[in-house]
């Protein structure tokens, strides 16, 4: 649940002004219409050579809308660490020989991932693969996207879905239900298993960690560990192998735990390599199978289904959406990390600062077991390194859901360096669009700073019965991570951790990045709290439009503001009031003209729409 994802329209831009809907071709697009035919030649000679060869795939994108999704200015290349990075190249010869371990560990996660995404990802993959050695140029193209959003199934930076697979759309239950199981099948299956008293069956079924298969006429749930037991011995074996050869024995101790975890299902075991996890602080290098439940949509139908929600509950059945999984490796950055961990002291301070703080226990626990480092990357798979229309920023784990919080555990922070990137080019977007002597109090500073305290207000707040509000939890907790990094920034800037001039470019910044290229839809937790936050701030005149069209924002009433917000939203936390949850996402998740007027805008100054990241030390290392 604590990831922070940002839009990459941030991060890369361009000031190219061709509208997206052309009807003619515009001149820099006329030279690709002779390749554009010599594509579509080669895909009816490809289509008609090898019918019956194709899985039954075709690829979903014409010719035309490849070549225009992979042009520079509209597909960004997000760069890890190099071969010959010299991160990589101080290390120490046993972790040299780790982190290769580590580099196959985090590929075979991502292949894991993929299955659980959709289980045409990979048939597909396959498919591409055996067209572009034919030479079939439509093949290539979709297979740089494919890399970018790490399957057939996205959404780009304009909240358009995206299939690659023609006729084919991503189900709602991805690849951890059965393709072809309606809502109304799946409700009607557990309520009648329920009265069956299968109970147990109900409750493997409903865990975040399991596929879920068709049983005759019912539903079986398989833990994870024993659905790709292959995958995950090797993937165990890589880990054993690792922890051999790195100099660190903590980090050796945490890899063997982890292996364990994947040896054998038993959420206990988990537990024990989270907790050990999350006390690494001064290791060379980074390793994390991230574990996020933000995407499955079909165990978060239940909670619309009151009749069914109540009989579960009533039988102990709390149903948690699944996770889906992601390989993090890198090599700690010293002196990135000095600076966030400078961070980790404030924490009481600012729990004292949570409205209704007596209501609750804090998130943070009296120790303040969070640690937190700075991390170059080497390689994100799965989850954690797919882009789709956003890239992850920062993560804190384990979510709330996990077992280790309760057997002490805490929680670790890993910020990932290499997706600050373009930083000076963060706010090109809003040259246009935000008054000039606004535009020039901006930081690049600023977007790190706001990332630091949205994950540390991820620890702070009611500590339980988040999974009561359903599918408007997670909307609702990083919409608190959100405001409560702002509401504080004043209290900061009092401890002198952000001057006058980097507290106003951070509070301009915030009210910026709430504005979106387009309206995304309902699904997309991250987005949508942007609107609402937008919203919220819209209604208390915040944000006004000068008279030739320019974004102005009263700097003064953002803090007043997010408290406000902030209030309403800790309220709802302590309550787990799931009704009163959903009123205030409809309240505030509401497109406006202005919005409307902001996103195209936003739409002419960059033309970004998916991206990909590229590995090269982790290319070299997993080719040795
Ligand atoms: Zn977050």
């Amino acid at each position: 649940m604590k990831i922070l994802k940002i839009n990459t329209q941030n991060q890369i831009y361009t000031n190219t002004n061709i509208p997206t809907k052309t009807v003619s071709a515009p001149k820099a697009e006329q030279n690709s219409e002779l390749l554009l035919t010599q594509l579509n030649n080669l895909a009816v000679v490809n289509h008609i050579a090898f019918t019956g060869q194709n899985n039954g795939y075709e690829i979903g994108l014409s010719g035309r809308e490849l070549l225009k999704r992979t042009k520079p200015e509209r597909f960004g290349h997000i760069n890890l660490l190099s071969a010959d990075a010299p991160e990589y190249q101080r290390l120490a010869a046993g972790d040299k020989k780790a982190l290769a371990h580590l580099v196959h560990a985090a590929n075979l996660i991502g292949e894991i991932n993929m299955k659980l995404d959709d289980e045409n990802n990979i048939p597909f993959r396959t498919y591409l693969e055996s067209e572009i050695k034919k030479g079939n140029l439509r093949a290539e193209l979709t297979y740089e996207l494919f890399k970018g959003q790490k399957g057939a199934f996205s959404q780009d930076m304009e909240f358009n879905h995206i299939s690659l697979i023609k006729g084919m759309k991503q189900s709602l239950g991805k690849g951890v239900y059965p393709r072809d199981l309606s809502v109304e099948e799946f409700h009607n299956i557990l309520e009648r298993m329920i009265y069956d008293g299968e109970i147990e069956a109900v409750k493997k079924m409903l865990t975040q960690r399991s596929v879920v298969v068709r049983d005759g006429d019912k539903l079986k749930g398989i833990d994870y560990i024993d659905y790709y037991k292959k995958e995950f011995t090797q993937v165990a074996h890589h880990l054993e192998q690792a922890a051999k050869h790195s100099t660190n024995e903590d980090f050796n101790e945490f890899l063997r735990y982890q292996a364990e975890a994947l040896k054998t299902a038993d959420p206990l075991l988990d537990a024990y390599a989270d907790k050990k996890w999350a006390t690494l602080q001064d290791t060379p290098l980074e390793f994390t199978i991230t574990r996020e439940n933000y995407d499955d949509k079909m165990t978060e139908t239940i909670f619309d289904n009151e009749k069914l929600l109540k009989l579960l509950q009533k039988n102990g059945i709390q149903p948690i959406a699944k996770d889906f999984i992601g390989g993090r490796v890198g090599i700690v950055n010293k002196e990135g990390t000095d600076f966030i961990t400078s961070s980790k002291d404030l924490l009481p301070k600012l729990a004292e600062l949570m409205p209704y703080r007596n209501e609750y226990t804090q998130t943070i626990n009296k120790d303040n077991k969070q640690t937190m480092v700075d991390v170059d990357l080497v390689t994100v798979t799965g989850n954690v390194g797919e882009h789709r229309g956003k890239i992850t920023l920062a993560e804190n784990l384990p979510n709330i859901d996990k077992l280790s919080l309760t057997i002490g555990g805490g929680r670790r922070n890993v910020y990932h360096r290499q997706m600050r990137v373009n930083k000076d080019n963060l706010f090109e977007p809003y040259k246009k669009l935000l008054v000039p002597e606004q535009l020039a109090k901006l930081s690049p500073n600023s977007y790190h700073y706001f990332t630091i305290f949205h994950e540390n207000a991820h620890s702070l707040g009611p500590n339980k019965g988040h999974e009561k509000l359903g599918k408007y939890r997670n909307i609702i907790e990083e919409n608190k991570a959100d405001i409560a990094a702002i509401a504080f920034t004043d209290k900061l800037t009092e401890l002198g951790v952000y001057s006058e001039f980097e507290r106003e470019a951070l509070l301009i910044n915030f009210v910026l990045q709430n504005y979106l290229k387009a309206k995304p839809d309902a699904h997309v937790a991250h987005r949508v709290r942007q609107v609402m936050q937008a919203k919220y701030f819209e209604d208390n005149d915040v944000v006004r439009l000068t008279k030739d069209g320019k974004i102005f924002v009263d700097v003064e009433k953002v803090v007043p503001t997010a408290q406000k917000m902030l209030k309403e939203i800790i309220r709802i936390q302590i309550d787990g009031d799931y009704k009163a949850a959903g009123e205030y996402v409809d309240r505030n998740f509401v497109w406006t003209p202005k919005m409307e007027y902001i996103a195209k805008e936003l739409r002419k100054n960059s033309k970004m729409l998916n991206a990909k990241v590229n590995t090269p030390l982790a290319d070299a290392l997993s080719n040795n």
